[in-house]
């Protein structure tokens, strides 16, 4: 199966689609992960990439494109939830053209709707387990009593200047892409909010009708 989960930064496309595919067992590509991985690592990718993230700004479309278009050959393209890409047209251009060449089409783009008003406060109470990547809500999917709070990470991006150039950024270049998808792939709307469980239910529910579609 090849899935896109799109949506704003905050709405859970990073837990959903862990859970997707532990459950599918699909390879989950995480543009977001991948880059602070490359930060880390001080790798010419990290070192190009630190300031825009910092920002809350894009980072440039072909340094993204290059290592979706690495990872995904690594796979074949088959098997895969990209989460947190594609971001622009472009990308998403780029996305469907590769997977063309490659006769490996997409199958769905499930889209996790979150109101705006609500994704401040999902992003400034959310911390990241550094040592295993869990994502947690500190109200709402708090952290197993006992894990040592130095382990707990508040990214950078996730303080209140960044989320506003985040939320920007994804209204100017990010939200267009709805009616790209809406005209060239399978697009799914997804209700995001609500507990972790129940929407994977309805992540489920939305897979399962393109299924018996297809
Ligand atoms: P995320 O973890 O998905 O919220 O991504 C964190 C940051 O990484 C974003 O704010 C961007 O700076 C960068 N990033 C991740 N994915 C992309 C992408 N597809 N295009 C451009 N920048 C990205």
């Amino acid at each position: 199966m090849r899935l896109v989960l799109f949506g704003p930064p905050g709405a859970g496309k990073g837990t959903q689609a862990k859970l997707l595919a532990e459950r599918r067992n699909l390879l989950h590509l995480s543009t977001g992960d991948m880059l602070r991985t490359a930060v880390r690592n001080e790798t010419p990718v990290g070192i190009e990439a630190n300031g825009y993230m910092t920002a809350g700004e894009l980072v440039p479309d072909d340094v993204v494109n290059g290592i979706v278009a690495e990872t995904l050959a690594e796979i074949d393209h088959t098997g895969f939830i990209l989460d947190g890409y594609p971001r622009t047209v472009d990308q998403a251009q780029f996305l469907l053209d590769l997977l063309e060449e490659n006769n490996a089409p997409l199958d769905a783009v499930v889209s996790l709707r979150v109101p705006e008003e609500h994704i401040v406060q999902r992003l400034s109470r959310r911390r990241t387990d550094r040592e295993t990547g869990e994502i947690y809500h500190l109200d709402f999917n708090p952290p197993p009593a006992g894990l040592r709070e130095t382990r707990l990470q508040h990214r950078a991006d996730d303080q209140p200047e960044a989320i506003r150039k985040r939320l920007t950024e994804y209204r100017t270049k990010t939200e267009p892409l709805e009616n790209f998808f809406k005209a060239k792939a399978h697009f799914v709307e997804v209700d995001g909010m609500g507990g972790l469980d129940e929407v994977r239910e309805r992540v489920e529910e939305a897979l399962s009708t393109i299924e018996t579609t297809a």
